[in-house]
Protein backbone atom coordinates (compact mmCIF):
# COMPACT_ATOMS: atom_id res chain seq x y z
CA UNK A 1 0.00 0.00 0.00
CA UNK A 2 1.40 3.38 -1.04
CA UNK A 3 -0.01 6.05 1.25
CA UNK A 4 0.20 9.88 0.90
CA UNK A 5 0.58 11.57 4.30
CA UNK A 6 -0.08 15.57 3.99
CA UNK A 7 1.35 18.19 6.76
CA UNK A 8 0.78 21.90 6.14
CA UNK A 9 0.28 23.73 9.20
CA UNK A 10 1.79 23.98 12.48
CA UNK A 11 -0.57 21.38 14.16
CA UNK A 12 -0.30 19.04 11.32
CA UNK A 13 3.06 18.29 12.23
CA UNK A 14 2.29 17.00 15.62
CA UNK A 15 -0.05 14.60 14.26
CA UNK A 16 1.59 13.28 11.79
CA UNK A 17 4.71 12.63 13.55
CA UNK A 18 3.60 9.40 15.19
CA UNK A 19 2.02 8.53 12.03
CA UNK A 20 4.88 8.12 10.55
CA UNK A 21 6.40 6.50 13.51
CA UNK A 22 3.93 3.38 13.05
CA UNK A 23 4.26 3.26 9.33
CA UNK A 24 7.87 2.64 9.56
CA UNK A 25 7.60 -0.11 12.55
CA UNK A 26 4.93 -1.84 10.21
CA UNK A 27 7.86 -1.40 7.79
CA UNK A 28 10.38 -2.87 9.87
CA UNK A 29 7.78 -5.99 10.50
CA UNK A 30 7.94 -7.12 6.61
CA UNK A 31 4.07 -4.93 5.52
CA UNK A 32 3.78 -3.91 1.93
CA UNK A 33 3.25 -0.29 3.00
CA UNK A 34 5.48 2.84 1.99
CA UNK A 35 4.66 6.02 2.40
CA UNK A 36 5.43 9.90 0.66
CA UNK A 37 5.53 13.11 2.59
CA UNK A 38 4.42 16.04 1.11
CA UNK A 39 4.43 19.49 2.61
CA UNK A 40 2.30 21.88 0.78
CA UNK A 41 4.39 24.97 2.53
CA UNK A 42 0.97 26.51 4.39
CA UNK A 43 3.69 27.63 7.43
CA UNK A 44 7.13 28.05 5.91
CA UNK A 45 8.66 30.14 9.27
CA UNK A 46 11.34 28.18 10.58
CA UNK A 47 9.89 28.04 14.54
CA UNK A 48 6.37 27.41 12.64
CA UNK A 49 7.96 24.13 10.41
CA UNK A 50 11.23 23.02 10.66
CA UNK A 51 11.83 22.93 14.27
CA UNK A 52 8.82 20.50 14.70
CA UNK A 53 10.38 18.18 11.69
CA UNK A 54 13.67 18.50 14.06
CA UNK A 55 12.15 17.91 17.24
CA UNK A 56 9.89 15.40 16.76
CA UNK A 57 12.20 13.22 13.90
CA UNK A 58 9.73 13.72 11.31
CA UNK A 59 11.47 12.84 8.20
CA UNK A 60 12.38 15.92 5.72
CA UNK A 61 9.50 15.95 2.98
CA UNK A 62 9.72 14.33 -0.49
CA UNK A 63 8.15 17.68 -2.08
CA UNK A 64 7.62 20.84 -0.83
CA UNK A 65 4.59 22.82 -2.75
CA UNK A 66 5.44 26.53 -1.33
CA UNK A 67 2.24 27.55 -1.00
CA UNK A 68 2.61 29.70 2.01
CA UNK A 69 0.62 33.54 1.80
CA UNK A 70 -2.15 34.55 0.20
CA UNK A 71 -6.12 34.42 0.87
CA UNK A 72 -8.02 31.84 1.99
CA UNK A 73 -8.91 31.38 -1.79
CA UNK A 74 -5.52 31.99 -3.11
CA UNK A 75 -3.71 29.61 -0.93
CA UNK A 76 -6.51 26.72 -1.79
CA UNK A 77 -6.41 26.97 -5.23
CA UNK A 78 -2.52 26.96 -4.73
CA UNK A 79 -2.48 24.19 -3.12
CA UNK A 80 -4.97 22.60 -5.00
CA UNK A 81 -3.07 23.19 -8.55
CA UNK A 82 0.42 21.80 -7.13
CA UNK A 83 -1.17 18.70 -5.62
CA UNK A 84 -3.09 18.00 -8.17
CA UNK A 85 0.68 17.44 -10.40
CA UNK A 86 2.21 16.09 -6.99
CA UNK A 87 -0.10 13.41 -7.46
CA UNK A 88 0.23 12.62 -10.77
CA UNK A 89 3.48 12.63 -11.13
CA UNK A 90 3.88 10.36 -7.67
CA UNK A 91 0.47 7.77 -7.71
CA UNK A 92 -0.52 6.48 -4.29
CA UNK A 93 -3.17 4.42 -3.31
CA UNK A 94 -4.51 6.55 -0.08
CA UNK A 95 -4.11 10.09 0.66
CA UNK A 96 -4.04 10.66 4.77
CA UNK A 97 -4.91 13.99 6.11
CA UNK A 98 -5.16 15.33 9.33
CA UNK A 99 -6.93 18.15 10.91
CA UNK A 100 -8.18 20.71 9.46
CA UNK A 101 -6.33 23.51 7.94
CA UNK A 102 -6.50 24.85 4.18
CA UNK A 103 -4.06 21.95 3.35
CA UNK A 104 -6.48 19.36 4.80
CA UNK A 105 -9.15 20.50 2.68
CA UNK A 106 -7.49 21.39 -0.46
CA UNK A 107 -5.51 17.91 -0.92
CA UNK A 108 -8.30 15.91 0.18
CA UNK A 109 -10.98 17.78 -3.16
CA UNK A 110 -7.70 16.97 -5.40
CA UNK A 111 -7.53 13.51 -3.97
CA UNK A 112 -11.08 12.54 -4.76
CA UNK A 113 -11.17 14.25 -7.87
CA UNK A 114 -8.50 11.89 -9.03
CA UNK A 115 -10.67 9.15 -7.50
CA UNK A 116 -8.01 8.47 -4.84
CA UNK A 117 -9.15 7.15 -1.51
CA UNK A 118 -9.03 9.40 1.39
CA UNK A 119 -8.90 8.98 5.21
CA UNK A 120 -9.13 12.00 7.29
CA UNK A 121 -7.84 11.29 11.14
CA UNK A 122 -9.34 13.96 13.41
CA UNK A 123 -12.75 13.57 11.63
CA UNK A 124 -16.20 14.59 13.03
CA UNK A 125 -15.32 17.05 15.64
CA UNK A 126 -17.71 20.62 15.00
CA UNK A 127 -17.77 23.34 16.59
CA UNK A 128 -20.98 24.21 14.84
CA UNK A 129 -19.67 27.85 14.40
CA UNK A 130 -19.44 27.80 10.25
CA UNK A 131 -17.67 31.54 10.65
CA UNK A 132 -14.13 29.22 11.80
CA UNK A 133 -12.31 28.93 8.51
CA UNK A 134 -11.26 25.41 10.04
CA UNK A 135 -14.96 24.83 10.04
CA UNK A 136 -16.03 24.37 6.46
CA UNK A 137 -12.38 22.83 6.15
CA UNK A 138 -13.71 19.62 8.39
CA UNK A 139 -17.19 20.31 6.32
CA UNK A 140 -15.94 19.70 3.48
CA UNK A 141 -13.31 16.54 3.93
CA UNK A 142 -15.46 14.97 6.06
CA UNK A 143 -18.36 15.13 3.05
CA UNK A 144 -15.51 13.52 0.65
CA UNK A 145 -13.32 11.08 2.71
CA UNK A 146 -13.34 7.30 2.87
CA UNK A 147 -12.14 6.59 6.05
CA UNK A 148 -12.63 8.61 9.30
CA UNK A 149 -10.28 7.94 12.37
CA UNK A 150 -12.11 10.31 15.41
CA UNK A 151 -10.40 11.38 18.78
CA UNK A 152 -13.75 10.76 20.18
CA UNK A 153 -17.09 8.97 20.31
CA UNK A 154 -19.03 11.99 19.97
CA UNK A 155 -16.50 12.88 17.00
CA UNK A 156 -18.10 9.55 15.66
CA UNK A 157 -21.58 10.22 16.38
CA UNK A 158 -21.41 13.62 14.14
CA UNK A 159 -20.09 11.71 11.54
CA UNK A 160 -23.06 8.85 11.77
CA UNK A 161 -25.67 11.69 11.67
CA UNK A 162 -24.17 12.82 8.82
CA UNK A 163 -24.96 9.81 6.82
CA UNK A 164 -21.26 7.97 7.22
CA UNK A 165 -21.65 4.14 6.90
CA UNK A 166 -20.30 3.57 10.68
CA UNK A 167 -17.84 0.43 8.78
CA UNK A 168 -15.82 3.63 7.66
CA UNK A 169 -15.87 5.85 11.11
CA UNK A 170 -13.00 4.42 13.35
CA UNK A 171 -12.85 5.75 17.26
CA UNK A 172 -8.89 5.37 17.69
CA UNK A 173 -7.61 8.15 20.13
CA UNK A 174 -5.76 11.09 19.82
CA UNK A 175 -2.29 11.17 17.75
CA UNK A 176 -1.74 14.60 19.04
CA UNK A 177 -1.45 12.94 22.51
CA UNK A 178 0.60 9.78 21.21
CA UNK A 179 3.32 12.81 20.40
CA UNK A 180 2.62 14.21 23.74
CA UNK A 181 3.18 11.28 26.21
CA UNK A 182 6.18 10.39 23.49
CA UNK A 183 7.80 13.38 23.95
CA UNK A 184 6.98 14.22 27.65
CA UNK A 185 10.25 13.06 29.14
CA UNK A 186 12.17 15.32 26.85
CA UNK A 187 10.52 18.63 27.26
CA UNK A 188 13.39 21.49 27.07
CA UNK A 189 13.58 24.72 29.05
CA UNK A 190 13.52 27.60 27.22
CA UNK A 191 15.45 30.61 27.66
CA UNK A 192 12.90 32.66 28.51
CA UNK A 193 12.73 30.81 32.05
CA UNK A 194 15.75 32.37 33.23
CA UNK A 195 15.65 35.38 31.66
CA UNK A 196 12.23 36.32 33.39
CA UNK A 197 13.14 33.86 36.56
CA UNK A 198 9.82 31.91 36.10
CA UNK A 199 9.07 29.72 38.96
CA UNK A 200 6.48 26.18 38.84
CA UNK A 201 2.65 27.50 39.14
CA UNK A 202 3.88 31.28 39.21
CA UNK A 203 3.01 32.72 35.62
CA UNK A 204 0.42 32.16 32.90
CA UNK A 205 1.03 30.76 29.39
CA UNK A 206 -1.25 32.54 26.72
CA UNK A 207 -1.59 32.02 23.20
CA UNK A 208 -4.42 33.86 20.77
CA UNK A 209 -4.34 33.65 16.99
CA UNK A 210 -8.55 32.82 16.23
CA UNK A 211 -9.79 35.47 13.86
CA UNK A 212 -12.68 36.49 16.47
CA UNK A 213 -9.97 37.51 19.23
CA UNK A 214 -6.55 39.13 16.73
CA UNK A 215 -8.49 40.66 13.83
CA UNK A 216 -10.54 42.71 15.39
CA UNK A 217 -9.91 46.65 16.29
CA UNK A 218 -10.20 46.33 19.85
CA UNK A 219 -10.96 43.21 20.47
CA UNK A 220 -7.15 42.10 21.25
CA UNK A 221 -6.19 45.43 23.53
CA UNK A 222 -9.48 44.04 25.81
CA UNK A 223 -8.48 41.05 26.44
CA UNK A 224 -5.04 41.70 26.61
CA UNK A 225 -5.50 44.27 28.96
CA UNK A 226 -7.95 42.48 31.11
CA UNK A 227 -6.24 38.98 31.29
CA UNK A 228 -3.24 41.70 32.50
CA UNK A 229 -5.66 42.67 35.01
CA UNK A 230 -6.60 39.22 36.50
CA UNK A 231 -3.30 38.26 36.31
CA UNK A 232 -2.71 39.11 40.29
CA UNK A 233 0.76 40.30 38.64
CA UNK A 234 1.85 36.90 37.80
CA UNK A 235 4.42 36.68 34.97
CA UNK A 236 2.50 36.27 31.81
CA UNK A 237 4.30 34.49 28.45
CA UNK A 238 2.54 35.20 25.19
CA UNK A 239 4.18 33.46 22.34
CA UNK A 240 2.60 35.07 19.83
CA UNK A 241 1.20 33.60 16.52
CA UNK A 242 2.65 35.51 13.02
CA UNK A 243 -1.09 36.43 12.36
CA UNK A 244 -1.17 37.58 15.92
CA UNK A 245 2.20 39.92 15.48
CA UNK A 246 0.87 41.87 12.95
CA UNK A 247 -2.39 43.20 14.88
CA UNK A 248 -0.32 43.40 18.30
CA UNK A 249 2.12 46.16 16.28
CA UNK A 250 -0.56 47.86 15.02
CA UNK A 251 -2.67 48.24 18.72
CA UNK A 252 1.23 48.56 20.69
CA UNK A 253 0.05 47.20 23.88
CA UNK A 254 2.71 46.36 26.18
CA UNK A 255 2.62 45.57 30.04
CA UNK A 256 5.60 45.20 32.59
CA UNK A 257 4.37 41.46 33.34
CA UNK A 258 3.46 40.50 29.93
CA UNK A 259 6.52 39.16 27.91
CA UNK A 260 6.00 38.52 24.13
CA UNK A 261 8.17 36.03 22.20
CA UNK A 262 8.53 34.32 19.16
CA UNK A 263 6.02 31.00 18.46
CA UNK A 264 8.04 28.67 20.16
CA UNK A 265 9.52 25.31 19.36
CA UNK A 266 7.55 22.14 20.55
CA UNK A 267 9.77 20.66 23.36
CA UNK A 268 10.11 24.60 24.68
CA UNK A 269 6.30 25.09 24.59
CA UNK A 270 5.20 22.42 26.59
CA UNK A 271 7.80 22.48 29.03
CA UNK A 272 6.29 25.93 29.23
CA UNK A 273 2.61 24.67 29.69
CA UNK A 274 3.50 21.81 32.40
CA UNK A 275 4.56 24.17 34.73
CA UNK A 276 2.25 26.44 34.53
CA UNK A 277 -0.31 28.33 37.03
CA UNK A 278 -2.75 27.89 33.83
CA UNK A 279 -2.85 28.70 30.24
CA UNK A 280 -5.65 31.30 28.41
CA UNK A 281 -5.77 30.19 24.73
CA UNK A 282 -7.81 30.02 21.94
CA UNK A 283 -5.90 27.49 20.30
CA UNK A 284 -7.66 23.75 19.94
CA UNK A 285 -4.85 21.61 20.05
CA UNK A 286 -3.60 23.11 23.35
CA UNK A 287 -7.17 22.37 25.41
CA UNK A 288 -6.40 18.84 24.51
CA UNK A 289 -2.73 18.79 25.66
CA UNK A 290 -3.88 20.88 28.47
CA UNK A 291 -6.25 18.05 29.27
CA UNK A 292 -3.96 14.98 29.79
CA UNK A 293 -0.87 17.09 31.37
CA UNK A 294 -3.59 18.14 34.04
CA UNK A 295 -3.21 22.00 33.62
CA UNK A 296 -5.88 24.53 34.09
CA UNK A 297 -7.02 25.93 30.46
CA UNK A 298 -9.00 28.82 29.89
CA UNK A 299 -10.48 29.10 26.75
CA UNK A 300 -11.38 32.11 25.02
CA UNK A 301 -13.83 30.85 22.32
CA UNK A 302 -17.66 30.69 22.22
CA UNK A 303 -17.57 26.88 20.92
CA UNK A 304 -15.45 23.85 21.10
CA UNK A 305 -15.27 21.17 18.52
CA UNK A 306 -13.80 19.42 21.52
CA UNK A 307 -16.26 19.24 23.88
CA UNK A 308 -14.60 16.07 26.04
CA UNK A 309 -11.30 18.59 27.03
CA UNK A 310 -14.40 20.61 29.22
CA UNK A 311 -16.47 17.63 30.36
CA UNK A 312 -13.56 15.03 30.77
CA UNK A 313 -10.65 17.01 30.98
CA UNK A 314 -8.97 20.70 32.48
CA UNK A 315 -10.55 23.29 30.28
CA UNK A 316 -13.52 25.78 30.76
CA UNK A 317 -14.82 27.48 27.13
CA UNK A 318 -15.36 30.87 28.80
CA UNK A 319 -16.67 33.47 25.30
CA UNK A 320 -14.58 35.97 23.86
CA UNK A 321 -16.10 38.64 25.91
CA UNK A 322 -13.44 40.48 28.71
CA UNK A 323 -16.09 40.48 31.41
CA UNK A 324 -16.01 36.30 31.60
CA UNK A 325 -12.49 36.35 33.07
CA UNK A 326 -12.62 37.84 36.18
CA UNK A 327 -14.85 34.86 38.07
CA UNK A 328 -13.24 32.31 36.23
CA UNK A 329 -9.28 33.41 37.34
CA UNK A 330 -10.99 34.06 41.14
CA UNK A 331 -12.21 29.95 40.65
CA UNK A 332 -8.31 29.49 39.58
CA UNK A 333 -6.70 31.33 42.47
CA UNK A 334 -8.64 29.54 45.05
CA UNK A 335 -7.61 26.56 44.03
CA UNK A 336 -10.60 25.25 43.07
CA UNK A 337 -10.01 24.66 39.23
CA UNK A 338 -11.52 21.29 38.14
CA UNK A 339 -8.81 18.36 38.26
CA UNK A 340 -9.81 16.37 34.93
CA UNK A 341 -9.53 13.14 33.70
CA UNK A 342 -8.28 11.74 30.38
CA UNK A 343 -10.38 11.05 27.59
CA UNK A 344 -11.23 7.62 26.41
CA UNK A 345 -8.14 5.98 24.01
CA UNK A 346 -5.97 9.17 24.67
CA UNK A 347 -3.21 6.72 25.82
CA UNK A 348 -0.50 7.02 23.31
CA UNK A 349 -1.50 4.03 20.77
CA UNK A 350 -3.65 5.99 18.62
CA UNK A 351 -1.29 6.03 15.49
CA UNK A 352 -1.10 2.33 15.78
CA UNK A 353 -4.38 1.49 15.78
CA UNK A 354 -4.84 3.61 12.59
CA UNK A 355 -2.16 1.90 10.46
CA UNK A 356 -3.48 -1.44 11.81
CA UNK A 357 -6.96 -0.69 10.28
CA UNK A 358 -5.81 0.41 7.26
CA UNK A 359 -3.65 -2.51 6.33
CA UNK A 360 -6.53 -4.81 7.71
CA UNK A 361 -8.28 -2.71 5.42
CA UNK A 362 -5.82 -3.24 2.48
CA UNK A 363 -6.80 -0.02 0.33
N1 LIG B 1 2.63 25.03 20.00
C1 LIG B 1 4.02 25.12 19.98
N2 LIG B 1 4.60 26.33 20.19
C2 LIG B 1 3.89 27.47 20.46
C3 LIG B 1 2.47 27.38 20.50
C4 LIG B 1 1.88 26.15 20.24
O1 LIG B 1 4.70 24.11 19.76
O2 LIG B 1 4.49 28.53 20.65
C5 LIG B 1 1.99 23.73 19.72
C6 LIG B 1 1.08 23.22 20.80
O3 LIG B 1 1.79 22.45 21.76
C7 LIG B 1 0.09 22.38 20.01
C8 LIG B 1 0.01 23.09 18.67
O4 LIG B 1 1.16 23.91 18.58
O5 LIG B 1 0.60 21.08 19.81
C9 LIG B 1 -1.26 23.89 18.54
O6 LIG B 1 -1.21 24.60 17.38
P1 LIG B 1 -2.18 25.84 17.07
O7 LIG B 1 -2.62 26.47 18.34
O8 LIG B 1 -1.48 26.68 16.07
O9 LIG B 1 -3.38 25.15 16.29
P2 LIG B 1 -4.81 24.63 16.69
O10 LIG B 1 -4.62 23.47 17.61
O11 LIG B 1 -5.58 25.75 17.29
O12 LIG B 1 -5.40 24.18 15.37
Amino acid sequence: MRITIIAGARPNFIKIAPIIDAIKVSIIGGIDISYRLVHTGQHYDKNMSESFFKQLGIPVPNVNLECGGGTQAEQTANIMIKFECELMENPTDLVVVVGDVTSTMACTIVAKKLNIKVAHVEAGIRSGDITMPEEINRIVTDSLSDYFFTTSRKASENLLKQGVDSKRIFFVGNTMIDTLIKQRTKFIQPEIWNLVGLEEKNYIVLTLHRPANVDGEYKLKELLEEIEKQSRGLNIIFPVHPRTAKKLTEIGFTCPNMYFVEPLSYLEFNYLVEKAKCIITDSGGITEETTVLGIPCITLRDSTERPETVTVGTNELIGTDPSAIAPCMNILFSDKWKKGDIPELWDGKTSKRIIDALINLSV
